[in-house]
């Protein structure tokens, strides 16, 4: 591919965007041209890190000629030299993915200098310490990034100049090599180290776990020291324009004097925060205050940036989107479309909906009494309690084998994210609110404390210390994120609510929103829950949960033990008063909403304890009568209703007494819906439908409907003649699912789906978000069959998938009524459903398409 560009300077134009220049490039670039300060440079493009990876890791024809010729032009923009002896041009080489991937890859500083040019640095700035310091970063960079050297971590009240021999000789007993002297040497394999780190382990694992394709590949940009590490005119930090934990405005972050960026970012030096840069550094801050809202502005977004000051001098060296919690997002979208900066359209695309899950978090109950034994900063909101756990290995292995485990660390690193995936929050005892730990745990929602100096860890004795008290791996913690308390011991945890300004935001959606939202809700507390949530009706309410209470399941057992019909019916009789009782309760919280109630649906063996811990020989001869091969596929569902008609009967009856009952107690009349589950036969819905109208006639019902499941693939095919005896469809999901799949959910996730899902056989897992190809094409037979006999049947979803967002979005382009998900789960859906009306108007991009 001769001709192929591949590097741009900053001040050039290309059309290839951010795909091509990577985010911090494309940044880069935009800044420069817009005025604002930053150093020269070029963007290595991400066509020549997919060139390199894909021509067995060999750089492409023609790339070393035009790397050649944009060092020369940044060398005549600086007026220095690359390797010049006396005043060199130094560079630092950054990764930059199109997107970000904070902490996961690599960065190299100081690239050009050697053991003649840092004395010509410490001539022409006058300062030997700060010259020998650039020399010492720059060979601990590049010897654990290009050749993975590993040496003591440098202690910053050394004198740097001392320092040097000792590293080389550790890079020499390492490698087996001299230290390379030759600049351009250095450059060439910084670049490729840059390279290979997009295929570093943890880079893959942050891909996965965020959806991120593996072939995108990463920019490089090559960039012109400047320095924060002269002395205490000088510094580095990070800053947001809106606070990252909150979305409050004004800006936020922290800074260091005298030291380079990796020492904020590495959590190496706790930073200061930014209000002491006002005091120290008055000129650059007004500066830095001034350019951050015009990058505000001119993004339309809250920005995240990197800045030096070299000697007063302000540069900026990254802006992008910032990074926030779930509560920011909201906060600052609401506020955003207020301030005009964007329209209410916009902010409703703006919010990630899966994100939203972090805001319904558990908070600590307020009515719990506790002692907080040490405070740290609050890094990442919400709360967590879990087995203490000390290492990343460790809080993998344990968080699979489903513990609840906290990961507590002196400070954690990109090689942990396998361990902070699978706990349930974080604390270090260094680093501040943008240290790698608070970052990676904001992400992912996962509460976080970080810098909690009071915190002693002793790994030989795995135990760790805070507030005077020792605790031993395995004993409980608990944190809250967002006021950095850590206390030992568990506190009860209790639901959050939805905040003003997520109320804000969904309002705003239910305007344009076509798709209901329902929830799934089994209790009148549940029913309560979803309704404060907005959900607008009851779309599955499973009554078996009702049979497991403590004083029915007796009576459920009785039924089960009967010897005959007469025996099941006085037990039923007996069931029908508290059955009744259930539905009540659940009218009542939704009263002038719908409720869809489905009969029983698992075996009856599930109501029957194990055979060892059975009554009787007569149970456990019943128990062995029960069993089946694959309960999943045997005698439940519908099934069950046609073979002991009695059960269903009771439940109807309890259902239409229940409503006339609230009727008359409160004068309106619940809007009930009748729903039978595991339906794949006309004649199977059509006895069942016959079996609910007598019982509903003979109880003199109001109006109700009835409807199936839509849970089988036959169903779905024939769901033509279905719809001849349903008044809805809701579809089942979890067992259409299975059924379409072959996948038994018990026997796959765990076990070999895991395994696809690593080994990329899969990509999602299917039980999470719909598989919208196979599934969802049987889910859209049924839909246009379904209305091809009854135009105006309703349709709607119950499974898992109805709180997904992606699967929302497809529920409503494939034109369903409406979703039902868990109660907590709702404020998402509407979210979801809302920015799918808005891309079908094509009004706004909406997050929840992409990936
Ligand atoms: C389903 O199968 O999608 C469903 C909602 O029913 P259940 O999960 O109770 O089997
Ligand atoms: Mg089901």
């Amino acid at each position: 591919m001769a001709g192929t560009r591949y590097i741009y300077d900053f001040d050039e134009a290309s059309t290839g965007g951010r795909e091509l220049l990577g985010g911090k490039g494309i940044g880069l670039a935009e800044m420069t041209q817009m005025g604002v300060p930053v150093p020269s440079g070029f963007t290595i493009t991400t066509d020549a890190c997919r060139a390199y990876m894909a021509v067995g890791k060999e750089l492409p024809d023609g790339f070393e000629d035009q790397l050649d010729s944009h060092l020369r032009a940044l060398e005549e923009k600086t007026g220095k030299r690359f390797g010049d002896a006396s005043d060199p041009l130094l560079v630092s080489v950054r990764s930059g993915a199109a997107i970000s991937m904070p902490g996961m890859m690599d960065t190299i500083l100081n690239v050009g200098l050697n053991d003649v040019s840092v004395d010509g640095l410490a001539a022409t700035t006058g300062n030997e310490r700060f010259a020998y310091d650039c020399y010492r970063r720059l060979i601990e960079m590049y010897g654990e990034t290009v050749d993975g050297v590993h040496y003591e971590r440098f202690n910053p009240d050394d004198d740097p100049v001392d320092a040097i021999d000792g590293l080389k000789a550790v890079y020499r007993e390492q490698t087996g090599r001299d230290f390379p002297q030759d600049p351009r040497e250095q450059l060439r394999r910084a670049i490729l180290a840059v390279f290979e780190s997009w295929q570093a382990p943890r880079a893959q694992v942050y891909r996965r776990t965020y959806d991120i394709p593996d072939d995108l590949g990463t920019a490089v940009n090559v960039v012109q020291m400047v320095f924060g590490n002269k002395g205490d005119r000088s510094g580095t930090g990070v800053a947001f324009t809106r606070d990252p934990s909150t979305g409050e405005q004004g800006l936020y972050g922290e800074f260091l004097l005298d030291a380079q960026g990796e020492d904020v970012v590495a959590g190496i030096r706790t930073p200061q925060p930014l209000a002491e840069m006002e005091q120290r550094l008055p000129h650059a801050f007004e500066q830095l205050l001034e350019t951050m809202a015009r990058l505000e502005r001119h993004y339309r977004d809250m920005q995240d940036v990197e800045f030096t000051i070299d000697e007063g001098e302000l540069y900026l060296l990254q802006t992008r989107s910032a990074k926030r919690t779930a509560a920011a997002s909201v906060k600052a979208a609401v506020d955003m479309a207020e301030e005009g900066l964007i329209s209410r359209e916009e902010a409703i695309a703006r919010i990630d909906p899966a994100q939203l899950d972090q805001l319904l978090h558990p908070m600590l109950d307020p009515t719990a009494t506790w002692e907080v034994a040490a405070k740290g900063l609050n890094a990442s909101p919400g709360a967590a309690s879990g087995k203490v756990v000390l290492d990343a290995d460790t809080a993998e292995q344990r968080g699979k084998a489903g513990e609840a485990v906290l990961l507590v660390r002196w400070e954690t690193t990109p090689d942990d994210i396998h361990g902070l995936i699978q706990a349930r929050g974080v604390l270090t005892a260094h680093g501040g609110m943008t240290s790698h730990a608070a970052v990676v745990a904001r992400g992912m929602g996962k509460p976080c404390v970080a810098g909690c100096e009071s915190l002693s860890i002793d790994m030989d004795a795995r135990t760790m210390t805070v507030g005077g008290q020792t605790l031993s791996e395995g004993d409980v913690l608990t944190i809250d994120g967002g006021t950095g308390a850590v206390i030992v011991g568990e506190v009860p945890l209790v639901p959050p609510r939805v905040n003003d300004d997520l109320e804000t935001i969904l309002a705003w959606g239910d305007e344009h929103r076509r798709l209901k939202v329902r929830a799934n809700a089994d209790t009148p507390e549940d029913a309560a829950k979803a309704r404060e949530f907005g959900a607008q009706g009851i779309g599955l309410c499973r009554t078996e949960h009702m049979f497991m209470a403590q004083d029915r399941l007796p009576v459920v057992q009785q039924m089960i033990m009967a010897e005959d019909e007469r025996g099941r019916r006085a037990a039923l009789d007996k069931l029908l008063p508290f059955q009744q009782g259930d539905f009540e309760g659940i009218f009542e919280a939704m009263a002038g909403l719908p409720v869809t109630i489905r009969l029983l649906d698992p075996p009856l063996h599930e109501f029957l304890p194990d055979e060892e811990h059975a009554a009787d020989e007569r149970m456990r001869r019943r128990i062995r009568s029960l069993r089946e091969a694959n309960p999943m596929l045997g005698t439940r569902g519908c099934r069950l209703g046609l073979q002991y008609p009695e059960i269903y009967e009771m439940q109807v009856r309890a259902i239409v007494r229940a409503a006339k009952a609230v009727e008359e107690r409160t004068g309106d009349a619940p809007l009930v819906e009748i729903m039978h589950p595991l339906v794949a036969f006309e004649e199977e819905l059509r006895r069942l439908r016959e079996l609910t109208v007598a019982v509903a006639e003979e109880e003199d019902a109001g109006e109700y409907l009835c409807g199936t499941m839509i849970e089988l693939p036959r169903a779905c095919v024939r769901a033509d003649e279905i719809a001849g005896q349903a008044d809805f469809f809701s579809f089942g999901t979890n067992d259409l699912t299975q059924t379409a799949l072959g996948f038994s959910r018990d026997d796959a996730e765990g076990k070999f789906l895991t395994h696809y899902l690593e080994d990329g056989v899969l990509e999602r897992n299917p039980f999470e978000t719909l598989d919208q190809s196979g599934v969802g094409d049987l889910m859209r037979i049924a839909v246009e069959r379904g209305r091809s006999t009854k135009p105006d049947l309703k349709l709607g979803i119950c499974g898992e998938h109805g709180g997904e967002p992606k699967s929302v979005v497809f529920c409503h382009e494939l034109g369903l009524d409406y979703v039902s998900c868990s109660p907590y789960r709702v404020p998402l859906a509407r979210l979801a459903a809302a920015q799918a009306a808005l891309a079908g108007e094509g009004v706004a991009e909406y997050v929840t398409a992409g990936g």
